[in-house]
């Protein structure tokens, strides 16, 4: 059976939106492991062609048998995951259909454009200086590495040394001072820059991991010569933000470059309500974060902006090959602004998200994630013990059930297994807590209700297991 190619992506397109529509009420969590999918999906390598659409199928029932996440869906508050606003996913289908290489402007110029209009306005919506260079790698990981990079050329090049074409290995030293409760992407992006992860300054946070800017002051006065002060905006486990303003001043002073991983918190800055919290952001040198978190766009698509063009250029495409097109005025090309060369149009569900949603849809999403956090707390705070770890300033809460690890860490593992929500689990200041993230547009206030009624009985249920007595020791009878 030779099946048309409109046959092939309508059987597909049916399939992913009956999986759309049961996506509010599957079990949350995956129930199939790494052995039945293996066998279902696996076998030698097939030695003739088959039925595409069988090969679908496959992949429909690899859905149908616990193999898919419901991570995009409206009761999944593990790690910091978005969901998918309906015009990215549909924006995300356009672009594998066009299959265009964004890297420059001749070989899509409509993808290319978009991604230009789509910076321009995140610029503005984010409240960053107008000059800003943009780059969309795939995360925010590949957000730092290309914005530490555009830093390293900067500190570096004050010190008359071209890293680009001279290298780190007899390179001034450059100073790394990060936050203690910085994310593990900073030092990923460290070790691929060749800092090295034991070659950091580190500054010790608060309570809530904000670090602490008097500390800051204290090991800048021993960083002489390049620096760079790693900031963060959202603690991935409390959403606490550092004071990037005050940071920014105390760096400048030092002639320090500041970069801040906002990877979610920076999207306080697109609601009015929210600003303040990151009053003095756009004071930074760089910032990373990514659209695939609260932008809701499908994965993946990191976001990164400097706001020293040229050194940010500097850093990537630095010559260009006789086979390229020379760049042309007002044609902008996505490769002089991240490490890839061949890449995905992965700008066009973010324009699409911003083109539909407008300011105020975006910071709607924000807001009532914000607020959905918030109901948490309030409602969770009335259940017989419950603690509420941080601050919920932003999206996310950290819980501890009784005073002890065993009991929080039953009732994360029974919540995971019953599949109306799932939470993933964290140390905060010592103590096991589980984590809540609001970070999809789909979450409703009534989600939050029958979510934290799933919590209670889950509680009540543990506790009363807990309680009973203990079974009698095995083989004293
Ligand atoms: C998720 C996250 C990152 C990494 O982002 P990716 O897009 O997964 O690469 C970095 N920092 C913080 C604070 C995060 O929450």
């Amino acid at each position: 059976m030779n099946l048309g190619e409109r046959e092939i992506l309508a059987h597909a397109a049916g399939q992913a939106m009956d999986y759309l529509a049961g996506l509010p009420e599957r079990h949350v969590g995956a129930t199939a492991g790494a052995d039945e999918l293996m066998k279902l999906l696996g076998g030698p390598l097939p030695e003739q062609p088959a039925s595409p659409t069988e090969t679908i199928d496959l992949l429909g029932r690899a859905a149908a048998e616990g193999g898919v996440v419901a991570s995009s869906g409206p009761r999944y508050f593990g790690y910091v995951v978005g969901g998918t606003l309906p015009v990215a996913i549909a924006a995300d289908w356009i672009t594998t259909a066009w299959d265009q290489n964004s890297g420059i402007f001749d070989l899509g110029p409509a993808v290319a454009t978009a991604e230009h209009i789509a910076a321009g306005w995140l610029i503005d919506l984010l409240g960053l200086p107008a000059d800003t260079s943009v780059g969309f790698p795939t995360g925010c990981a590949m957000a730092h590495v290309t914005a530490l990079a555009a830093a390293r050329h900067h500190v570096l090049a004050a010190a008359g040394w071209d890293v680009e074409r001279r290298g780190l290995q007899s390179a001034p030293p450059i100073h790394i001072v990060v936050g203690e409760q910085r994310h593990l992407t900073i030092d990923l992006a460290l070790r691929y820059l060749g800092f090295g992860t034991d070659q950091v300054h580190v500054v010790p946070a608060d309570g809530e991991g904000r670090l602490r800017v008097e500390e800051l002051e204290h090991v800048l006065a021993d960083c002489h010569g390049p620096t760079i002060v790693c900031a963060q905006m959202g603690d991935v486990n409390s959403g606490a933000i550092d004071p990037v303003g005050d940071i920014s001043d105390i760096a400048h002073r030092h002639s320090a470059w500041v970069h801040v991983d906002g990877a979610f918190g920076l999207w306080a800055a697109a609601s009015p309500a929210l600003r303040h919290l990151v009053a003095g952001v756009e004071r930074a040198d760089s910032w990373a974060t990514d659209a695939h978190k609260w932008l809701n766009v499908p994965y993946d698509c990191g976001l990164v902006f400097v706001a020293h063009p040229q050194a940010h250029q500097a850093a990537m495409l630095h010559t260009r090959a006789d086979y390229l097109p020379a760049g042309v005025p007002g044609e902008r090309d996505p490769i002089e602004w991240v490490p890839e060369l061949s890449r995905r149009a992965r700008s066009l569900p973010v324009w699409a998200a911003l083109r539909t949603l407008g300011r105020t849809g975006v910071a709607d999403i924000i807001d009532r994630c914000c607020a959905n956090t918030r109901r948490f707390v309030t409602k969770l705070e009335s259940l017989p013990q419950v603690q509420i770890l941080n601050d919920a300033v932003l999206n996310q809460v950290l819980v501890r059930f009784g005073d002890d690890d065993t009991l929080t860490r039953k009732v994360i593992t029974q919540l995971q297994t019953g599949g109306v929500c799932w939470f993933g689990a964290t140390t905060w200041h010592g103590v096991l807590a589980m984590r809540i993230s609001v970070t999809s547009w789909r979450t409703t206030e009534s989600d939050v209700d029958r979510t934290v009624e799933e919590i209670g009985k889950t509680l009540a249920r543990v506790r009363g297991t807990a309680s009973a007595p203990p079974p009698p020791a095995t083989g004293s009878a």
